[in-house]
């Protein structure tokens, strides 16, 4: 009975994000529906992570609902708790800010977040990683996706151990990422 009720509140932070993201597209070639995005960070914690961290998992499926969607902090505790709320503000971007200064900011916060953030935040560079390498935006020259692959490791470089097993996949797929990206522009 527990184990449904966990599965319905993921179910119910899904159909959420999914709701909030119908209309954005992945910048791939083929313009993928963006949840698939998400789900693609929960799966990963949950299957390479092995979490089963209810407010991680939730909070996974709607880490970008609030710097990519018009989702508001408030929507957010009052449906999935004050927890889930704190957790997807941890890991949003201040859109005030200028791309530069966002991405600065990621590297230099990256230590100081909470562990269910830092496990986000990896699963969330192991994703971006394994798309800016095989589908990567349409209109991406070679050396934007190397910057992003470096960008990348100077953030999971302050994520350090909070989860061995995903770091090995990142490692992994940043070191075939930089080799993929090698035989591309020879
Ligand atoms: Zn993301």
């Amino acid at each position: 009975m527990e184990e449904l009720k966990v599965v319905a509140d993921i179910l119910k932070a899904l159909h959420f994000s999914a709701t909030k993201h119908r209309d954005q597209r992945r910048k791939d070639v083929e313009a993928s529906p963006y949840i698939n995005h998400p789900i693609e960070v929960a799966e990963l914690l949950a299957r390479v992570g092995d979490i089963r961290d209810l407010i991680t998992l939730q909070g996974a499926v709607l880490h970008d609902t609030m710097e990519d969607t018009e989702t508001t902090p408030e929507e957010l505790e009052a449906l999935f708790g004050v927890d889930v709320r704190r957790v997807v503000e941890e890991v949003t971007d201040d859109k005030r800010l200028p791309k530069a200064e966002r991405k600065r900011l990621q590297i230099e916060h990256a230590p100081h977040l909470s562990a269910c953030a830092k496990h986000i935040k990896l699963a969330d560079k192991v994703s971006n990683v394994r798309s800016v390498t095989q589908t990567p935006p349409a209109d991406w020259p070679l050396t934007r996706r190397l910057e992003y692959l470096n960008w990348t490791e100077q953030v999971v470089a302050g994520l350090q151990g909070c989860s061995p097993s995903l770091e090995r996949l990142y490692h992994q797929l940043l070191k075939e990422g930089r080799q993929a990206l090698d035989s591309e522009r020879a």
